[in-house]
Parts: C-alpha cells; structure tokens; sequence
C-alpha cells in the first residue's frame, strides 16, 4: 500500500460527505427524476410521426418517388417550354459531327464553325476522305481540332464502310461507331430521330444528384439509375431541362437556390453553399 507524504496529505481535497454532490447539477428544482421524464419526452415522437428505428441517421436525401418526380417535371416543363439542341444542324450526319465538336468548346462556337465545314464536306463520305490539313483549319477555333479532326474522320469512315454512308438508328450501332460513346449516340437518337435518350453531360450529372434522383457519380450509372425513374417519352426533354437549368439558376459553384422554383421538391444533395 503506497503512502502518502504529509505535504501531499495536506494540500488533498477533503471529500465531500454530501452524496451526490461531485454528480453534475441539474437545474434548481430538477432532480434525477425530473430530468430522466424530461429525456424520456424528447425521445418520444410527436403525435402523428413514428418512431425513427434505433440507430437511424437522419435522411437527406428524399427518394425519387413518383410524385416528387411529377412534380419536378412539371416545373422544369413551364421554366423550359424552348428546350431543344442549341446546335445547329440539318440531319443526324451533322448533329454527330456537330456533338464531337462541342466536346470543351461552347455550342455557338461550334455553330460558328458548322456551316463552312458541312458545305464543304456535305456527306459522310466527303468527311471521311478529306485532307486533314483542311479539315484541322476549319474546326481549328473548337479547340483540340487536331483530335477532333481524327475522330471525325474515323467515325464518317465507320459509318461509310458499315452502313453505306447513313448513320445508323440503334444505340448499339452509334456506339460502335469509332470516337461514339453513349451520351453523343443519345444526343443524336432524342434530337435527329425521336427516339428517347437520356443525355447525361455535366449539367445532369450535376442535378440529378442535387435533387436527389440517384446517389451514382458516373454517367453511365446515373443514365441507368434516371431511366426507371423518368418517363421513357421525357428522357430527350428531361435532359434538355437539366442543362438549361444547370447554365441559368442551378450553376456549378453557387446554385441560386433563393430564385429556384425546383426549391420546395429539392433536398438539394450536397449543396453546400448557395445564393
Ligand atoms: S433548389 Fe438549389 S440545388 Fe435544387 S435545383 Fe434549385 S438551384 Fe439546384
């Protein structure tokens, strides 16, 4: 047993002979009792809610249900009745073409640049056997025209060689196309031939997950996750209203949530700071 030395024996505190005195102090008036009736009551729901399960976090994020989704739709439809392509084209031949070169650069670039090309290069034929000199000068002001010019070329080749110069209708066949991956093939299907498509680009990307349609980060997730979800007519339309919306009221850094008519549908997913 270790002994103590009188110094240490006389600075000690001497023990309280109170009970429950070192116990944390409830407010005046408030004894044990009290306090445990108090914590029982806020656990307890309020009449009409139940009980949350043992555990449960709180949730975020509200589940696309029918409703909710009706509702978002409806709203986007009135913001966005213009909703269509902003580029410019005549056929699918150039709305392809036109899709590859708006890849980083702006639609009014690309429909600054649209016009000399297709009339110089009028078919897919005429693209694919092009000096490349040429083509390179024409596309130059898109940016990475060199690349672009190469993937043109070899996609207007695939499409000569494979389906006799038309581009082809299914989803499979645009994407075995060289340089077509699923979001130009579903630009081209929803605007050159009606044929519904979810175009996921990095406005819908973006939304989707702010209003809490689905938790996926990659495209081809989210496409997936939103086509259940969305009507299969809409899907051409949906992802229209989500790049408008994206550009003018919910915009990458700071959504302006304040003026958003989607507010009162949106559990707004992550946003962290908004206008
Ligand atoms: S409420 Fe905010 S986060 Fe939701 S869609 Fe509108 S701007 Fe985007």
């Amino acid at each position: 047993m270790s002994r103590k030395s009188p110094r240490s024996r006389r600075n000690a505190k001497p023990a309280s002979r109170m009970p429950g005195k070192n116990r944390t102090r409830t407010a005046p008036g408030r004894g044990r009792q009290s306090v445990r009736a108090a914590a029982s009551a806020a656990r307890k729901p309020a009449r009409g809610k139940p009980h949350a399960p043992k555990g449960a976090r709180p949730r975020r994020l509200a589940a696309p249900d029918a409703v909710r989704v009706a509702a978002l739709l409806g709203i986007l439809e009135r913001l966005h009745p213009e909703a269509a392509t902003a580029l410019r084209h005549a056929n699918a031949l150039q709305l392809l073409v036109a899709t590859i070169l708006s890849a980083q650069c702006t639609d009014e670039r690309v429909n600054m640049v649209t016009p000399a090309l297709f009339e110089r290069f009028p078919d897919a034929a005429a693209l694919a056997a092009a000096g490349r000199a040429e083509l390179e000068d024409l596309i130059r002001s898109t940016g990475f025209f060199r690349n672009k010019a190469k993937a043109i070329q070899a996609c207007c080749a695939d499409i000569v060689a494979k389906h006799g110069g038309a581009v082809p209708r299914t989803l499979e066949e645009l994407t075995a196309l060289h340089g077509v991956g699923r979001k130009t093939a579903n630009v081209v299907l929803g605007n050159a031939y009606g044929i519904p498509g979810i175009v996921v680009d990095t406005h819908v990307q973006r939304l989707s997950q702010r209003l809490g349609l689905t938790r996926e980060k990659d495209p081809v997730k989210i496409e997936f996750a939103l086509m259940p979800v969305i009507p299969r007519e809409r899907w051409t339309l949906f992802s229209h209203w989500l790049i408008l919306h994206g550009r003018q009221v919910c915009v990458a850094r700071k959504p302006r949530c304040s003026i958003c008519p989607l507010a009162p549908h949106c559990p707004r997913t992550g946003v962290t700071s908004s206008q």
